[in-house]
């Protein structure tokens, strides 16, 4: 149950942190923020370790919040997923990029209307936070993670872009990992906005700062004290490399060990997996 064998790579011992390095990571968390897929489960499948990762990290007195990208589905289906492992939260444990952007949208373009290229659920979260989701003289243009994209919202999100319209993208990422491989996220379908369009603009979710300011209104946590722990090197990873807030990658998920020889990303550590923190969370320092 492994997207990559990190395991057999001969250069695992040189990307991987020493105990200690990641002990002082754990011990100066409040709040870890967890990415889902990739991190806690790959697909379908819970890791085996994830909710023993969690018992530790309670009895450790800290707590977490799940956090996700993907602007694709409505937060009750990841309610009702994490349930389905046994592992219940309420809506303030779970936070998306969604949120991020009807935050900031809401308070920066108040009163004014947008055009969603996303799916019913984004467009249904538009609406139930006041902002109309579907003008097609739209003050600016929306765009999510699209899996029921057609040709002619591409059209009129072009159209509106042309004529001036800015744009925000409530997550970036390229791809979203499915099982057997990957689909085309936002961020590629933004390529092909900017392509034809020329225009481009800011997004919301990881790495942005828009969304560590959004957490850290959300949890009161301080800075210093709230830790990334994540599969994806641009995104879950990159949201803590210029900040106070700390990052943890895990291998259990897209980046690879040829990826941690090579990249900017900077995570204050790296370990196999969730499994390779529950002893560190056991001792006090
Ligand atoms: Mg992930």
């Amino acid at each position: 149950m492994k997207i990559h064998d990190y395991e057999n790579h001969p250069q695992l011992a040189n990307v991987l942190t020493p105990v200690d390095e990641v002990r002082t990571v754990l011990d100066g968390t409040a709040c870890f923020v967890l990415d889902m897929d990739g991190t806690i489960y790959l697909g379908a499948t819970l890791f085996p370790f994830t909710l023993d990762f969690l018992t530790a990290v309670r009895a450790a007195g800290k707590r977490w919040l799940w956090f996700t990208n993907n602007s694709s589905r409505a937060p009750e289906e990841y309610l009702e997923r994490l349930a389905g492992f046994g592992i219940p939260a309420s809506r303030d444990e779970f936070l998306m990029s969604t949120d991020v952007a009807l935050d900031w949208l809401g308070r920066e373009r108040a009163g004014e209307t947008a055009y969603v290229v996303g799916t019913p659920s984004l467009r249904e979260a538009f609406a139930a936070a006041g902002i109309v989701p579907d003008d097609p003289e739209a003050d600016y243009v929306v765009l999510g993670f699209d899996t029921t994209l057609t040709y002619a919202k591409l059209v009129t999100a072009c159209d509106l872009l042309r004529a001036g319209r800015p744009l925000y993208l409530v997550n970036m990422d390229y791809n979203c990992p499915v099982e057997g491989g990957f689909i085309p996220d936002a961020g590629s379908l933004a390529a092909l906005l900017e392509r034809s369009t020329g225009v481009t603009g800011p997004s919301f979710g990881k790495p942005t700062r828009t969304c560590l300011d959004f957490i850290l209104r959300r949890t009161g946590c301080r800075e210093s004290g709230l830790t990334f722990v994540g599969d994806r090197l641009y995104t879950d990873i990159a949201i803590a490399r210029d900040a106070e807030a700390r990052s943890i990658l895990v291998l259990s998920g897209e980046a690879t060990v040829a990826d941690c020889l090579t990249t900017d990303a900077a995570p204050d550590a790296v370990v196999r997996s969730l499994a390779d923190l529950i002893p560190l969370l056991g001792v006090t320092s």
